[in-house]
């Protein structure tokens, strides 16, 4: 039986100890609102969700297999979250309700699932379906939505400690583990996507294992891991996530196999395994991943993906990212920055925090897109897997803003490292050393700069640290009797018992990247840009060069919330050689706003730009809302 912690990583404040403020806290407040805690939230979300697994409709659509049954496990999973996070004890009440409503539509056997026949877990037949139904079939998700039920119920469990809960968990994974070995089936012979969404089971199992100390989850899980080694059948994420190959290369046909949140889902699991094994093999695949989405994948929202498929996004000029794949992203990067300390991580999360995956959340809370665009408007989607008020995209996002909680500060023996600055308090207990209060405060993405305050109720000294953008083109730090200048890294204060304070000042620069268009784009990418939203989109698919802006850890765009004209958003894009000066201005409705003096050739342009993630945050039925290229 191996140590549950052998790991000794830096471990994320507990949620009910951080407290984000300003803006950013609003946005996430007014989403915790409307999707978790108001009575439309409960009487209408959430019932939609439930109710799927009493009418288990997933298997009678026709040639598809649906996935109703992922968003009751997604919105339980926030749900518990926000509820750690606000201390909110009606939510804790009516999690536990629900939670116990869904148990008693557990079949004796073990099944809870929205499919009417559990072991319906194969894409239907192609023949059969074109001859039955007139049109292929893609789709089964049943595993997947067992996944996602079978977290859902681990987080009601760690929330509330009821063992009713852990049992239920138990037997929906028994059953799952029997049903698959009388039949002889292998996990990754299942589902959709090569069995990728099926394998992102891995996660849930292991949380289960450790829920339990059954090894027969541990078991189950490594031999979903020994499919992903050396599987013909599969793209064996594994061994060729510590190769040398593209990702496109580890396996006949990207678009039909990798899909992006769901891969990165696997990765969850597999960094799990680590933690629980010890295997350093499954730690450096995981970060064999992150890098080779990094080198070709990143695409210029600084998320990852090609409208949820990794397919070359970084050759490509224009862009669309999926919200869950942002917050996959997020998740593996702050997976990785925790096993590994290493703050390059960390930069990359907070990228896709303030661009990808606030673009994402809809300004009023009240929905979300399912693909952030960079320029036209984002793609949102009001009707999915047949159901209205829930969505694959909108029933995660409160994890993204709960990431940045967890992120924020993190605490390692007698360390803490505050890693992000926008305005936020905690209170860490540091060991037997005691407690410190931090309070982070100031205008960070306007102007780069944070206060932090601590009170150190602490016997012996604690090092704080502080993190250095790599963005980041100098950086200074002062406190009470001391200053200090450095280029990267982290900042490094003995804080002894009592209060204190410090300032942190990054400069910024700001920096123009010219982007050419590839040589030839393969119709995939228009026709996925466009996703069936008609004629007007897919006309603006840009197929020029042009520039993008980035400034500290803000991509910038133009917007018609900035007043800009369709001219000045979509007209002829600048050459490359073009030179950009800001100066930060008052909005309101936006997170920043800059005028922008844009020099070229010769001639200067006057406008006005805002962070991108404030851009087009919103539903609109115009075409031509904001664009990234100037
Ligand atoms: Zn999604």
């Amino acid at each position: 039986m191996p140590s549950l912690l052998q790991y000794k990583s830096p471990c994320p404040a507990s949620l009910s100890s951080v407290n984000l403020k300003g803006a950013i806290a609003e946005h996430f407040e007014r989403l915790a609102y409307h999707r978790i805690s108001s009575a439309f939230a409960h009487n209408v979300v959430y019932h939609e969700a439930e109710e799927a697994f009493r009418q288990r409709l997933d298997d009678t659509f026709g040639a598809d297999c649906l996935w109703q049954g992922e968003f009751w496990g997604k919105w339980i999973i926030s749900a518990v979250l926000y509820c750690e996070y606000s201390g909110d004890l009606e939510l804790k009440e009516f999690i536990q309700q629900g939670v116990r409503n869904l148990i008693k539509l557990q079949t004796p056997d073990g099944y809870l699932g929205t499919y009417r026949d559990p072991m319906n877990v194969f894409v239907r037949n192609l023949a059969e379906s074109l001859k039955t139904y007139g049109v292929k079939s893609k789709w089964n998700w049943n595993i997947w939505c067992r996944k996602y039920t079978l977290w859902g119920l681990l987080e009601a469990h760690r929330l509330l400690g009821d063992e009713a809960i852990l049992q239920a968990a138990s037997k929906l994974a028994n059953h799952l583990i029997d049903s698959l070995a009388e039949h002889g089936i292998s996990l990754s012979s299942t589902g959709t996507l090569k069995g990728i969404p099926s394998g992102s089971i891995l996660k849930p199992m292991l949380l289960l294992y450790r829920a339990t100390n059954d090894s027969k989850y541990l078991e189950f899980a490594k031999v979903i891991v020994s499919e992903w080694m050396n599987n013909p059948e599969t793209p064996n994420l594994i061994t060729n996530a510590l190769g040398e190959k593209p990702l496109t290369e580890w396996h006949p046909a990207p678009p039909e196999w990798a899909k992006a949140y769901e891969m990165m889902s696997c990765f969850e699991g597999v960094i799990e395994l680590y933690r629980i094994t010890g295997e350093r093999s499954f730690l450096e695949s995981a970060i064999g991943l992150h890098s080779k989405l990094k080198a070709r994948e990143l695409n210029h929202m600084f998320s990852v993906g090609f409208n949820d498929i990794f397919y070359d996004a970084s050759s490509q000029i224009n862009g669309i990212s999926e919200a869950c794949d942002v917050i996959h992203w997020m998740r593996l990067c702050s997976e990785l920055f925790l096993e590994t300390g290493n703050p390059v991580f960390m930069d990359d999360f907070e990228l896709a925090f303030y661009n990808g995956f606030l673009a994402s959340v809809c300004k009023d809370g009240k929905w979300g897109a399912r693909g952030a665009r960079s320029h036209g408007r984002h793609y949102y989607v009001f009707e999915q897997a047949k159901m209205k008020h829930n969505h694959c995209c909108v029933n995660n996002l409160p994890r993204g803003f709960i990431n940045y909680v967890q992120m924020a500060v993190t605490a390692h023996g007698d360390e803490v490292s505050v890693n992000l600055y926008s305005p936020f308090e905690a209170e860490l207990s540091i060991g037997e050393r005691g407690t410190i209060k931090l309070d982070i405060d100031g205008e960070y993405l306007r102007n780069g700069e944070a206060t932090i305050r601590w009170i150190a109720e602490v016997d012996e000294p604690v090092n704080l640290r502080m993190r250095i953008p790599r963005w980041a083109t100098t950086a200074e730090l002062h406190t009470a009797g001391q200053s200090q200048e450095k280029r990267d890294g982290w900042f490094e204060i003995e804080v002894q018992r009592g209060s204190g304070a410090a300032t942190v000042r990054f400069g910024r620069s700001v920096v123009v990247r010219h982007h050419e268009p590839p040589n030839s784009v393969d119709p995939w990418y228009p026709r996925r840009w466009n996703n069936w939203e008609g004629e007007e989109i897919e006309k603006l698919f840009k197929t020029d060069s042009g520039n993008t802006v980035v400034y500290g850890p803000l991509l910038l765009a133009r917007s018609t919330t900035m007043n800009c004209t369709e001219e000045e958003m979509f007209g002829p894009s600048l050459p490359s050689g073009v030179e950009v000066v800001l100066r930060s201005i008052e909005n309101s409705e936006v997170l920043a706003a800059f005028e922008a003096e844009i020099c070229c050739g010769g001639r200067t342009y006057r406008t006005q730009v805002c962070d991108f993630a404030s851009a087009a945050n919103f539903i609109s039925d115009k075409e031509k809302v904001f664009s990234i290229f100037i």
